[in-house]
């Protein structure tokens, strides 16, 4: 069993530590906030005082952070250089494709093999072990990541080289943002034209309406799994990391000469959302902006 350095424990790196742990892997955990980290060793993880301290005689790290600035910041001043050469380094956070590839050309020069592994699930995958990686790297760094990602994944994708699995989650993201806003849209009709809205959604998880978004991530309470519609829309994936994927996915499609209009929408609205105070509400929230008659987000 190896020594794992697990870095970010908040609502996703919260639930996957615990399941590294629970496969027998010693983990060294840390984040900046006290309460996270007191959860993970709640749940058996063993308490760092800084990423350095957790890193230092790690087999493999594992960082799942906010942004790009986050995950630069935490590899170039407290991983190289602190990490043994041998560790692996797994970067989990949705980042954008160029900073990936900087911070896996600087872990390469510094004699490092890292993968990017950026992942799909929201809080309830990642608690349970269902996530779905897209991993990014040579083939030989793939084959030494996947069983190390294995205990927090029902799939573990090679998507191509550094870079890739971040490219994936971007397109894949720009899908839920566009599917998420209409599934919204129809429910808010649908409710407007006298559908019950229970039986329209089951009508259209059953129907060529199915998507994750109607089916799984349901936007209205009372209908469909328990999602953070039930829950006042609090919890879940914030609208503001949601707006952040459709600004990486909107980059990426003007360097690539991409035409995503829906794309480009759907950031748009995830913009005003967030401009109106619901960033940290779940992304599903946004419905309170598109149909008036549900009670908009107390901090809008
Ligand atoms: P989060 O904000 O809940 O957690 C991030 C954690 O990182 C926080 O606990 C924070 O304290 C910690 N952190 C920040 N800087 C740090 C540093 N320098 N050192 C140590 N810890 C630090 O975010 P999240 O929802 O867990 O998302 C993490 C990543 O996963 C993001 O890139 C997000 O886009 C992606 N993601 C989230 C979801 C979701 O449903 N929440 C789904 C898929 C992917």
């Amino acid at each position: 069993m190896a020594k794992i350095a697990f870095i970010g424990l908040g609502h996703m790196g919260g639930g996957m530590a615990p399941n590294l742990a629970k496969a027998g892997h010693e983990i060294h955990a840390f984040d900046l906030s006290e309460e996270a980290l007191a959860r993970a060793v709640e749940q058996g993880c063993k308490r760092a005082g800084s990423t350095a301290e957790a890193v230092s005689d790690a087999d493999v790290v594992v960082t799942m952070l906010p942004a790009a600035q986050h995950v630069l910041g935490v590899y170039r001043d407290q991983v190289f250089g602190k990490a043994p050469k041998s560790a692996l380094l797994i970067d989990c956070s949705t980042i954008d494709v160029a900073s990936a590839r900087t911070v896996e050309e600087e872990a390469s020069a510094q004699g490092y093999t890292m993968v990017d592994a950026p992942v799909s699930g929201g809080i309830a995958a990642a608690a349970s072990g269902n996530l779905a990686f897209m991993v990014g790297g040579s083939d030989e760094a793939f084959e030494r990541a996947k069983p190390f990602i294995e205990p927090m994944a029902k799939a573990v994708i090679h998507a191509g080289g550094a870079g890739a699995g971040q490219a994936a989650k971007i397109c894949n993201n720009m899908i839920l943002g566009a599917t998420m806003i209409v599934t919204c849209e129809a429910f808010a009709m649908a409710q407007k034209l006298g559908l019950d809205p229970a039986v329209f959604h089951e009508i259209a998880s059953k129907a060529s309406g199915q998507s994750w978004s109607m089916s799984v991530y349901t936007p209205i309470p009372g209908v469909g799994p328990d999602t953070p519609a039930d829950h006042d829309y609090d919890g879940g994936f914030a609208a503001a990391l949601m707006l952040k994927d459709l600004k990486l996915a909107m980059d990426a499609a003007q360097t690539a000469g991409a035409y995503t209009p829906l794309g480009s929408e759907a950031e748009q609205l995830y913009q005003r959302f967030v401009n109106l105070g619901g960033g940290s509400k779940d992304f599903s929230g946004i419905i309170k902006m598109l149909d008036d008659s549900w009670k908009a987000p107390e901090n809008t």
